[in-house]
Order: C-alpha cells, then structure tokens, then sequence
C-alpha cells in the first residue's frame, strides 16, 4: 500500500521551494500527500533556524509527534532544513522518536533516505554542507490551482554578518545556471503558473560565468520577463550593497517586474551596522533608497530591521526609529536580536534584557503600522492592476496582489484566477486593501 507522507513546512519562502521539491520527488515515487498528520506514514517538519522562536516552535511541533509514534512505532519522522543542519546530532539524542535529519543541501537524496529507512529502520544523520543543492523535479500536476511559483536561482550566503546563522546551514553561495532557472520557469509557466517570484539569500548578487555570455541578475530578469504567458515577476532578498544602477534599469524597462523590492537594512545606527558586519552605512543605504525613489516613486519597498542587537543604546534605537520615520516603509518585517549558536555575535558582551527588546519592537511597530496605514490609506480611490490568486482565505471573496505587493480582496469569479485585472481601491487596512473590480 502507498505510504502517506505530510510535510510541515515552517520559516521562509525557500523552505516552501524546498518542501515542493520534496513533495514532488515522492508524489513521482508513489507516495501519497496526506493533509491530516495523524493519517500520515511519514511526516517530514521542514524547519528554520533564524532565531530562537522557530527553533522552539519545531521542538514543540516535535514533541506532540510524540504519542503518534508511540501509537504507531512504523511512523517515520524527519526534520529538515536549517535547525536540522544547525543541530543534527543533538536532536537525534533529544528526540528518539527522530529517524532522521537531513539539511538543506541533501534534499536530494530524501528518497534513498526514507525508503532506506522503511527497509532497515535505521537512524540517519545526513548533514554535508559541501553538495550542490538538487535539481528540481517535474511532477505534471502538482502546480495545479497555484497562480504563483517559486524558483531558487541561487543558495547560500557569503556575507557572514555577525549576528546570521545562514551561511553556516545553507553553506557558501552557489549560483543556478540560467539555463536551468529558464527550463524551470518554462515547466512552472506550463503548469499555470503566471507569477514567478525569484528565490536567494542574496538574489542581486547572482552572476554566471560559465559560458561565453557573463550573465548577472538584470540579463536574467530580461530573459525571464521574455517568457510568453508569464505576467508577473518578483525577486527576494536582496542585499543593499549588491542593489546596481542595472538592477534599478530594470524597474523601469521590464513591465513584467513588480513594483516591489524588498532590501533588509537591519538597524539605523551606523555603530550597530559595523557590530553587525552588515558592510553598508546608514547613509548609503539611505543615498540607495533615494536612487529608488527616483527611478520610480510607485515601487513600494520593505525591509527587515532588528531590535536588541548586543550593545545596542537607546541612542543607537533611536537612529532605528528616525530613519523608519524618514523612509516611510510600506512594510517591515522587525524581530528581536537573539543568540545563534556559533555566530560572532552570540559571543559579545551587552546583551539588552528581554523586557527592553519587547518594548522597543512594541514602539517601532507602533511608528511602522501607522506608517503603513497611512500609505494604504493614499490609495484609496485609485485604479490599481492585480493579478488574481483565488479565492480569499475566507473564501467569499477572491484575492490578489499589486505590483506593489498589496493584498487585495475583492468580488468576482473564480475562473478570473491567473488574470491580470484592474481594480478600483474602496478601503485600505493595515495588511490589505479592499477593491471593486472595473468593467
Ligand atoms: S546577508 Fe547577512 S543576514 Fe542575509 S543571509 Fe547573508 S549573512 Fe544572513
């Protein structure tokens, strides 16, 4: 009888990249996608290792896997991805109910890896850094009512700044070759799919060598956007001190490439950027945000910004909050500081007290959403292009985003899912717009 696997998919978009390869690679295999967790054969918890919440969220998601094994001794259960890479072995020892755990440069070999397990039942710890990541998997169907795609063009991370655990569970950068990212797009473009977005820790640094034509990020983008029936493009994360004049260009000469960028600036003290290894000051990256709003004032940008970085003053903070008040994000994605075993940062003296993080994250968050509500707000009574994902997470409505990356709800067909249409915006809230459509 065909096994029933589930995946728990848990941090960023490239562990959903990761945990559709998988997926496909045992759908292709005869094994069998099961929602319910407690129907499963084999459950597989992809994981993040970013900061010390996902780690404890992965733990507790584990431990209540407990009495299902102890109900059923032939469950199979794995953990994947960054945790698994960061703390392999010592969570094989916390958790016997764990028969393996694989990082993310061993994907590939999760099929040899689960039916070795069904035949022997032995525990596997597979945790290399030093391989390439897989290839993707074609598994016809699979993308099926999905109006958005991934594609990782790139993994890993050089930059090494003081306080990231990413370079040392995702490993050194390792560049797609364009081919291979086209033939990608073209599987993921005939399943339906009408909107990419690109996939890396540092997409603006990709660069290919190996054939006669040098590519870099902006080549690639123009022959992404050449592709018949794809109508939207975006890319994720970029890093300020890769954004090129190129790069920019390409904003306002590709239609098909949204009006959104997110660029990560982490903290507004040029003190705390040097601590942090981040290797750009406060001023560049606001002379970059300029360059941007130049280009095209309609781009909407957001960022990620951290609070409580070891040394951190309320001075320091301040800088923080002056320049999210000068740059008026649409959105920020703002977090606590917290110790990663094995980095630089974990090491230094003048950790901030719990309660001061708390309270400073409250204060900025305060400052971002009235930000944010303001700028949802200017867009009432505008026409605006969505493309149509479905139907909304309440399922009266349907749902898309903007160029901009706007939620927007609104009333309509189903059948409209995968269309570009236009919009008139009729409200606006913190984390979506409400809209009618035209015509
Ligand atoms: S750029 Fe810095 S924060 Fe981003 S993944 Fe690399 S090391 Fe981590």
């Amino acid at each position: 009888m065909n096994k029933r696997f589930h995946i728990q998919t848990m941090g960023c978009q490239m562990n959903e990249y990761d945990s559709d390869f998988l997926a496909q690679s045992l759908i292709k295999n005869g094994f069998l996608p099961e929602k319910d967790v407690h129907r499963a054969d084999i459950i597989l918890i992809n994981t993040c290792a970013v900061r010390a919440k996902p780690e404890q969220k992965a733990c507790s998601f584990l431990g209540r896997m407990a009495d299902l094994k102890e109900k059923n001794p032939e469950l199979i259960v794995g953990m994947i991805g960054c945790l698994a890479q960061m703390k392999g072995k010592e969570l094989m020892r916390r958790f016997p109910l764990l028969d393996f755990v694989m990082g993310p440069r061993e994907l590939g070999h999760i099929l040899e890896s689960v039916e070795g397990i069904i035949r022997e039942r032995q525990r596997l710890v597979q945790t290399a850094l030093d391989k390439v990541p897989p290839s993707p998997v074609k598994c016809t169907g699979y993308f099926q009512n999905r109006t958005s795609g991934f594609i990782s063009i790139m993994e890993g991370c050089n930059n090494f700044c003081s306080y990231c655990i990413v370079p040392y569970v995702r490993g050194r950068e390792f560049f797609r070759a364009p081919e291979d990212i086209l033939e990608e797009a073209r599987y993921l473009i005939s399943e339906g799919i009408r909107e990419i977005t690109l996939l890396g820790q540092n997409v603006n640094s990709y660069v290919w060598k190996e054939t006669q034509n040098k590519w870099n990020f902006s080549s690639l983008l123009h022959e992404l956007a050449a592709l018949d029936d794809l109508l939207r493009l975006r890319f994720t994360t970029s890093h300020p001190k890769d954004l090129s004049d190129d790069l920019l260009a390409c904003f306002a000469n590709i239609e098909k490439l949204a009006g959104h960028i997110h660029l990560p600036f982490q903290a507004g003290s040029n003190r705390i950027l040097k601590s942090m290894r981040r290797g750009y000051t406060r001023e560049q990256y606001l002379a970059i945000i300029e360059k941007i709003k130049t280009c095209d004032e309609d781009i909407a940008i957001t960022s990620d910004v951290m609070v409580g970085f070891p040394g951190e003053t309320e001075e320091d903070f301040q800088f923080t909050l002056d320049l999210i008040e000068h740059v008026e994000f649409d959105a920020l994605f703002s977090f606590k500081y917290s110790d990663r075993e094995g980095t630089p940062a974990a090491e230094m003296s003048e950790k901030i007290s719990e309660n001061v993080k708390i309270a400073r994250l409250q204060r900025l968050q305060d400052i971002q959403n009235g930000i944010t509500l303001k700028k949802n707000q200017r867009l009432v009574g505008r026409q605006m292009t969505v493309l149509v994902e479905g139907a909304s997470k309440k399922g009266e409505q349907l749902t898309g985003r903007t160029s901009s990356n706007k939620v927007v709800n609104f009333d309509g067909d189903v059948t409209l899912a995968g269309r570009l249409v236009e919009v008139t915006v009729k409200a606006s809230y913190l984390n979506s717009l409400k809209g009618e459509i035209i015509g």
